[in-house]
C-alpha cells in the first residue's frame, strides 16, 4: 500500500475537476497534479534510490501538495519542516533525517545558504521546472506498507527534536479514522490549508484528496483571518485543521460563519471551554475536536460536531473519548490502568501509532512499550468515557506538595472579561517548592482576578502571583511556550 494510490484514484475518477488553487485560482486539476507529481517522481529516483529522505521547507504553497505525491510515487520519505524554525534548527533536523535534499520555497532557500548541510531544492525555480520535463514514473504497486512515508520532528519542547517515523500505514489509519469520525468530504468539498501544512494541515492532505476534494491554499502562505473567511465563501463545502489560538482570531472578527464552512478541526492544544462556547456562539455547530501528537498523528481522542451541541462544561473541556482503531488508555506509575477519575498517563495504541523515533533506539524504548505509546500527557477517564487531559507531567505545579494543573486555573482565570489569554506556570520557591504565578493578557487587575478566582476554585489552587503581559510567547503553531514563562521566571 502507498498513499500515492489516493490521487491515483481520484485523478482517474476526476481527472478534469480543480485539485490544487492559490487563493480563489485553480492551479492544477487532478490529472495535472497527478502528472506532475509521477514526473517529479522520476527526477528523483533518477538520483535517489526507495527511502531516500525529502525535506520540504516552505510556507504554505501549492507545490507542497505535488511534491507529497512526488516523494511517496518515489518511495521515498517527506520530512516537513517548519518553516519558521531557526536556520540552525532546519539543519540539525536535516543532518539527523540524513535528508539527500530540502525542498525549500525561495524565500527559505535563501535563508539557507551556506547552513543547510544537504543540496537545497529551490521550489518553482528552473531547475524544479526541469525536473517537470521528466518522463513521468510508472505508479509505484508494491510499496510494502510499513515503510516510511513522513518522517515528522517534533516541537523539541523537551530538548532535542526526535524524528517520529510514520509509515504508509500509520497515516492511511489516520486517514480512515478522519473519515469514519470526523469529515465525509466528496469531490464537491474543499480542504482550507489554515495552519501550516508542515504539520497536521499538510497531514489531512490524505483524506481530502482520498475523496477529491479541493486543496486551497492561502495566497498569503499564511493565516489571515479575514482571507481565510472569505475563500470559505468562495469554495464549496470548506474543511480546515486549526489550532485553537487560529479559531479565537476567527471570532475575534466579529464575521458570521461564511455559508460554505462546514467543519473546523481544533486541535494541538488546549482550547479552553470559555473559547469554545464563543467561537460555537459565532459560526455554529462545524467543531470538531481532535486529540493527537507527531507520534499518533491526529488521532487519539477527540470530539465529532454532534459530541459539541447541547455538551455540558465537562465534555467540552474534555478531549473527548477513543478515535475509530485506536486503544486509549490511562496508567498509573506502576504502568496499570487507573480506575476512573483518577488522573494518570495517557497511553495509546493502533494503527495510528509510529514505530519509533528515526536513530535514537533509547528515546523509542523509552516512548513506545509492547506497542503502546506514552505520550508523556496525564489525563483521566471520567465515568461516561471521556478523556479529560491534566497538562503534561512537567507542566504540573507542585506547590507545598498539592499538584495544581495549570489548565485548571486558566480555564477559570479565562472566563473573566477582563482576561483574553492566561498561561500558569511554576516558579520555583524555597518555601512552597513552587508557587503558581499566571501570566495574563488583558485589562483585568490582580485584585479583580484574585476574587474572580476565590469563587470559583479551591484557595491553594490562586496564583501567588500575576504577571500582565503585552502577549504569550507562542511557537510557529501557536502553541504557548511554557517552558520560555518558566525560563523567564528563573532568569529573574
Ligand atoms: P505535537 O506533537 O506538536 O502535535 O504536540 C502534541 C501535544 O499537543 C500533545 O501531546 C498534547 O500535549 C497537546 N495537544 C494535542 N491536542 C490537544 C488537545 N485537543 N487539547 C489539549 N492539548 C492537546
Amino acid at each position: 500500500m502507498n498513499l500515492f494510490a489516493v490521487l491515483d484514484q481520484t485523478a482517474a475518477r476526476h481527472g478534469d475537476r480543480g485539485a490544487v488553487y492559490l487563493g480563489t485560482r485553480q492551479v492544477l486539476t487532478w490529472r495535472e497534479l497527478r502528472d506532475r507529481a509521477l514526473r517529479l517522481a522520476a527526477s528523483l529516483r533518477a538520483a535517489h534510490p526507495a527511502g531516500t529522505r525529502v525535506a520540504v521547507a516552505s510556507e504554505n504553497r501549492p507545490e507542497i501538495v505535488e511534491l507529497m505525491f512526488a516523494a511517496w510515487a518515489a518511495e521515498c520519505v517527506v520530512v516537513p519542516i517548519n518553516y519558521k524554525l531557526h536556520e540552525l534548527e532546519i539543519a540539525q533536523i536535516l543532518d539527523d533525517a540524513g535528508a539527500a535534499t530540502v525542498f525549500a520555497s525561495p524565500k527559505i532557500a535563501e535563508r539557507l545558504v551556506g547552513v543547510a548541510p544537504v543540496p537545497v531544492d529551490v521550489i518553482a525555480d528552473d531547475a524544479y521546472a526541469a525536473r517537470l520535463s521528466s518522463a513521468p514514473l510508472a505508479p509505484p504497486r508494491e510499496t510494502d506498507p510499513a515503510s516510511l512515508a513522513w518522517l515528522f520532528y517534533t516541537s523539541g519542547t523537551t530538548g532535542r527534536s526526535k524524528g517520529a517515523m510514520l509509515s504508509h500505514r500509520n497515516l492511511m489509519a489516520m486517514t480512515v479514522s478522519h473519515l469514519a469520525d470526523f469529515d465525509d468530504p466528496d469531490e464537491n468539498c474543499s480542504l482550507v490549508h489554515g495552519a501550516p501544512m508542515s504539520h497536521g494541515s499538510g497531514l489531512y492532505i490524505a483524506p481530502y484528496v482520498l475523496r477529491g476534494a479541493r486543496q486551497v491554499v492561502p495566497a498569503s502562505a499564511a493565516f489571515e483571518p479575514d482571507e481565510f473567511l472569505d475563500l470559505c465563501e468562495s469554495h464549496p463545502g470548506c474543511s480546515s485543521f486549526l489550532a485553537p489560538t487560529m479559531v479565537a482570531r476567527l471570532v475575534a472578527t466579529g464575521r458570521s460563519r461564511p455559508a460554505n464552512l462546514r467543519t473546523v478541526v481544533y486541535g494541538g492544544g488546549p482550547m479552553y471551554v470559555d473559547s469554545l462556547k464563543k467561537a460555537m456562539a459565532a459560526f455554529g455547530p462545524i467543531f470538531v475536536q481532535l486529540y493527537g501528537q507527531g507520534e499518533a498523528p491526529m488521532t487519539i481522542t477527540g470530539l465529532r460536531r454532534d459530541d459539541h451541541e447541547g455538551a455540558d462544561d465537562a465534555v467540552l473541556g474534555s478531549v473527548g473519548y477513543p478515535r475509530s482503531g485506536v486503544d486509549v488508555a490511562v496508567v498509573g506509575a506502576d504502568g496499570e490502568p487507573a480506575a476512573v477519575g483518577v488522573i494518570g498517563e495517557i497511553v495509546c495504541r493502533g494503527d495510528v501509532v509510529m514505530s519509533g523515533y528515526w536513530n535514537n533506539a533509547e528515546a523509542t524504548a523509552a516512548t513506545v512499550r509492547n506497542g503502546w505509546l506514552r505520550t508523556g500527557d496525564m489525563g483521566s477517564f471520567d465515568e461516561r468515557g471521556y478523556l479529560t487531559l491534566r497538562d503534561r507531567s512537567k507542566d504540573v505545579v507542585i506547590s507545598g506538595g498539592s499538584n495544581v494543573y495549570p489548565r485548571e486555573v486558566e480555564e477559570v482565570l479565562i472566563t473573566h472579561p477582563g482576561v483574553e489569554e492566561a498561561c500558569v506556570v511554576g516558579e520555583p520557591d524555597e518555601e512552597w517548592g513552587e508557587v503558581v504565578v499566571a501570566f495574563v493578557v488583558g485589562s483585568a487587575d490582580e485584585r479583580e482576578l484574585d476574587a474572580h478566582l476565590i469563587e470559583r476554585i479551591a484557595r491553594f489552587k490562586r496564583p501567588k502571583r500575576y504577571e500582565f503581559v503585552d502577549e504569550l510567547p507562542k511557537n510557529s503553531y501557536g502553541k504557548v511556550l511554557r517552558r520560555a514563562l518558566r525560563d523567564r521566571l528563573a532568569h529573574r
